[in-house]
């Protein structure tokens, strides 16, 4: 069917049942799946934040919304939950501590956040404060991630792990880092790395501990799939491990090799993936402690998926293994491939960063409008054209099929595919009619607008029909081509860029209304002038839909719309496209009394300051604007009044987000 959708438009009614509860809104969007412990849906339809999970104390979503924009801060607004973070944090520990006990694990686990995930301040600090009781670590994949964690990890006993590309000068600051009191471990990823570290380490007369990445061979599915292997871009392959143990034994340094590191790439979906790259790393530790290095530690990288659609499957938007599943995995595997060969069990490192950081944050943005179908059936003016009167007739007997099924004949498929396939023959006759000359603008008009409207009636007596009823495919595509584009006051491309670049699926829901059954479908579309520019597919329990159930829009209410467990990796990839840059932002601690306290707020750019970053003057864009009004003024098409506006508006603009004001 080739049916363009005139202008965004609105949507399909879905059936009403009228005995619609907050708890279905929370079943439809899957909040009661996903968002385990830490979202919910209460009787009046608002997304709730249990911050703290199970451990009680919840905040209204949509109250503290309504609160901070009290405070000036307006939407799109990130809302982080330190909380959460902690929560996430004792989590992944308590996983681990349990795995340890039932398994009778002879070591520890100590694990590190890979700061690549989330650098904001605010966040690396938190996590920094928080793991201090588990000696919690850093990972850093560049020189300026290696200083953020130099920085803020003051604890001796707290990893450094330095992987990423190393060149002399990120050697040697490793190696001080040993002296000021650290643990940096410099994990070789590369072959040519290792006659660096044997040159700096003789040069400063000491060695950073050392570890190696390890190539390994077992396969691993979804996007990241090529992270493993042997044409992956990092780590050593089996030849060039034992290269390097030779080259670090000869120049005295095999004593510094401590730990055996492997990832194999971000979302593990499926569990067996984890266990066959578990069981290849444990064998090769194994060997590297018969060469002769004291080893110690096995770092089993990051990886650790998060169930975006609450499937619990093993589809890319979910992972068919819970938290503690994977870490019974980690403890039993290696357990398994040292204690039988008389090898002392590692301490256990991971490098979770997703599984962290994703359910903190949650985005808010604000619909500035939807756009509408021609809707209705236009009254009918004397001497009609037969085309439109073909239309009009065939929309008829389309809504009088629905009638009859009291008579026991419920609508037809077949008449309504055979109705369709007439309204768009009379469709493109009334085009063509257009082109010719045969029809007026107006007519045409009438024309598209009859057409909507036997295609609202087809639909909405598709919904009547009995459940399981076989539907054609083209008729199954009326709702989507009757769909609503909802503006959306956001840029997917700053605050969501995973969903365009590699169609990471997010759960997306309105935070109130949920207790009013949704009656529309739609998707969205965001402020760039991209198209691209859209959020148009949904979770959808182990698979994806491109439509999302959304509420008709109502005059002088807002519409918000929350975007969740989006706290990994999307702000640092967010860019700048068309100038939309970062999104207020704001820390939030719960309190007592079911208070919470706003620990921290993170202005987003200001437009000053999204054109400072390509180069341009503020003042100076300015300034050539007060001499263009002046001339203006002196041509006298511009009065003195409508310059001094056009200036304040300017000046306010550059001050402001670059994010329309609600
Ligand atoms: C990106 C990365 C991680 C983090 O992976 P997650 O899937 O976020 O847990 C860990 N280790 C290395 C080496 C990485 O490159």
């Amino acid at each position: 069917m080739v049916l363009a959708n005139p202008s965004g438009t609105a949507a399909v009614p879905i059936a009403n049942s009228g005995t619609w509860k907050a708890s279905d809104g929370a079943s439809l969007y899957g909040v009661d799946r996903w968002g385990d412990p830490y979202f919910s849906v209460s009787p009046r339809g608002h997304v709730m934040v249990q911050p703290r999970g199970e451990r009680g104390g919840a905040l209204d979503l949509v109250e503290l919304v309504k609160e901070l924009q009290g405070r000036d801060l307006s939407l799109p607004l990130l809302i982080r939950f330190d909380d959460i973070l902690e929560d996430r944090l004792e989590r992944l520990h308590t996983a681990f501590e349990r795995a340890i006990a039932q398994y009778g694990y002879a070591g520890r686990y100590q694990g590190v956040f890979p700061v690549k995930c989330n650098q904001q301040r605010h966040v690396v600090e938190q996590l920094v404060e928080t793991g201090k009781r588990w000696h919690f670590g850093l990972e850093a994949g560049s020189k300026a991630e290696l200083l953020i964690a130099l920085s803020l990890l003051e604890d001796p006993e707290a990893l450094l792990i330095c992987n990423g590309y190393k060149d002399r000068r990120y050697i040697e600051t490793a190696i001080l880092a040993r002296r000021l009191g650290r643990k940096p471990v410099v994990v070789i990823e590369q072959a040519d790395e290792v006659p660096r570290i044997i040159a700096a380490s003789r040069e400063l007369g000491g060695a950073p501990l050392i570890g190696i990445r390890a190539k390994l061979s077992s396969r691993s599915t979804g996007r990241w799939g090529s992270s493993v292997g042997e044409r992956a871009k990092f780590g050593l392959s089996i030849p060039d491990v034992l290269a390097t143990v030779e080259a670090l034994r000869q120049a005295d340094l095999l004593d510094d090799l401590r730990l055996l590191h492997f990832h194999i790439g971000s979302q593990i979906n499926d569990i067996a993936v984890l266990k066959d790259a578990l069981q290849e790393a444990g064998q090769i530790y194994g060997e590297l402690t018969r060469l002769g290095a004291p080893m110690g530690y096995l770092d089993v990288g990051g990886g650790l998926g998060i169930d975006y659609d609450g499937s619990r499957t093993a589809s890319a938007a979910s992972t068919n293994y819970s938290l503690q599943n994977y870490a019974n995995d980690v403890v039993a595997t290696v357990r398994e491939c040292c204690e039988p060969h008389g090898i002392p069990v590692p301490t256990l490192v991971s490098e979770s960063g997703r599984a962290i950081a994703s359910h903190f944050s949650v985005l808010v943005f604000d619909v500035l409008g939807a756009g509408a179908l021609p809707g209705g059936v236009p009254e009918p003016v004397a001497a009609e054209p037969l085309i439109l009167r073909n239309l009009r007739d065939t929309q008829a007997a389309i809504v009088a099929n629905g009638s009859d099924a009291d008579a026991a004949t419920a609508p037809s498929v077949e008449r309504l595919q055979e109705a369709w396939n007439d309204a768009l023959k009379f469709k493109d006759d009334a085009l063509a009619a257009f082109r010719l000359g045969y029809l007026s603008l107006p007519e045409r008009a009438r024309a598209e607008q009859l057409t909507w409207a036997c295609c609202q009636a087809i639909a909405s007596q598709l919904e009547a029909l009995p459940p399981g009823t076989a539907i054609p495919e083209e008729l199954k595509a009326l709702a989507s081509a009757l769909a609503g584009t909802y503006y959306a006051n956001l840029s997917v491309f700053r605050s969501a860029p995973d969903t365009w670049a590699i169609d990471q699926l997010f759960p997306v829901l309105p935070i109130h209304r949920l207790d009013e059954q949704p009656t529309r479908l739609g998707s969205f579309a965001d402020l760039t002038c991209d198209s691209d520019g859209k959020l148009a597919r949904f979770i959808d329990r182990g698979h994806s839909k491109p439509l999302l159930e959304l509420h008709p829009l109502r005059d002088g209410e807002p519409y918000w719309i929350g975007l969740f467990l989006a706290g990994a990796y999307q702000e640092v990839m967010g860019n700048l496209h068309n100038l939309f840059g970062s999104t207020n932002a704001v820390h939030i601690r719960l309190a007592d009394g079911g208070r919470y306290r706003v620990d921290h707020v993170v202005r987003g750019d200001t437009n000053a300051e999204v054109l400072e970053a390509m180069e341009h003057d503020p003042a100076q864009l300015l300034e050539r604007l007060r001499l263009a009004s002046e001339t203006a003024i002196a041509r006298g098409s511009l009065a003195l009044s409508d310059a001094r506006r056009l200036m304040a508006h300017l000046k306010a603009s550059l001050e402001q987000t670059t994010y329309l004001e609600g």
